[in-house]
């Protein structure tokens, strides 16, 4: 059976708890939230609140620490986000790869360590303009996946990947449909190179600049499984929009 459509809120460094109205209005549009499954990446800050405000939307983090703990100021474990209430964390966001230096191998070792608390992991992958334009993109992305998925045990159901072209993170543009497709069609070859049959399962999630009105090609693209969504997942009412395409789309 087809997989309902997983539509991903990343927040970024917005939102105090002003923005639990917003959370709570997406909640509340249980009709819809039926055809799509839907979560929010908030701020470590909300995840708390938003787990208990809002309960049928799931609440994930965007970004944790390898280790279980320790010397590590400022940082946060996998342990203490499940503990706040999250059930999955973003690894590999392409602005932590940027701001904070973040390799593929570090990448890798975020997602084991949310894994070995029973967290999911949406890792994420792309390449910049440069890379697209020397015609490396494809290359980027499978060697991204190859460094930073971790393969231990049942990775293959706790793991979602999502692609999201550097050049295309909150500046409106957007690929072609037929560049959504190829790309994902690649990343699905290389995620049965690694995970052998479980790979035909991963999802694959489509993000950069996706809005209320693009949302129904871009994921009506081959194997996109769904979207991460920045600025648009800000207000309840562009995030809906989006939902709504999702919740239309013909995934039979
Ligand atoms: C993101 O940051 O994951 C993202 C896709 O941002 P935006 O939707 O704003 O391009």
């Amino acid at each position: 059976m087809a997989q309902r459509p997983y539509i991903v809120g990343n927040w970024k460094m917005h939102g105090t708890r002003a923005m639990l109205a917003e959370a709570r209005a997406i909640d509340r549009a249980a009709e819809r939230l039926l055809k799509a499954e839907v979560a929010l990446a908030p701020p470590f800050t909300l995840i708390t609140a938003i787990r208990k405000e809002a309960g049928l939307i799931g609440v994930g983090a965007q970004d944790c620490h390898a280790a279980d703990g320790g010397a590590h100021t400022g940082d946060i474990s996998a342990a203490m986000l499940k503990d706040a209430g999250a059930g999955f964390v973003i690894v590999g966001h392409s602005e932590r790869r940027a701001d904070h230096g973040e390799t593929d191998a570090d990448v890798k070792a975020k997602a084991q360590a949310a894994l070995a608390v029973g967290l999911g992991a949406i890792v994420c992958v792309g390449e910049t303009e440069q890379q697209r334009d020397a015609g490396e993109a494809e290359q980027v992305v499978a060697q991204q996946l190859e460094g930073s998925l971790p393969r231990e045990g049942n990775a293959a159901e706790k793991v979602t990947v999502a692609y999201e072209p550097v050049w295309a993170i909150g500046t409106g543009r957007t690929p072609t449909v037929e560049d959504v497709g190829a790309m994902h069609r690649a990343i699905r070859g290389k995620l049965r190179d690694i995970y052998g049959d479980a790979g035909s399962a991963v999802r694959i999630l489509y993000g950069g600049s996706v809005k209320p009105d693009n949302a129904a090609e871009l994921l009506a693209a081959d194997e996109v499984g769904g979207a991460l969504v920045g600025g648009a997942s800000l207000t309840a009412e562009s995030f809906l929009g989006i939902i709504a395409a999702a919740a239309e789309r013909d995934h039979g």
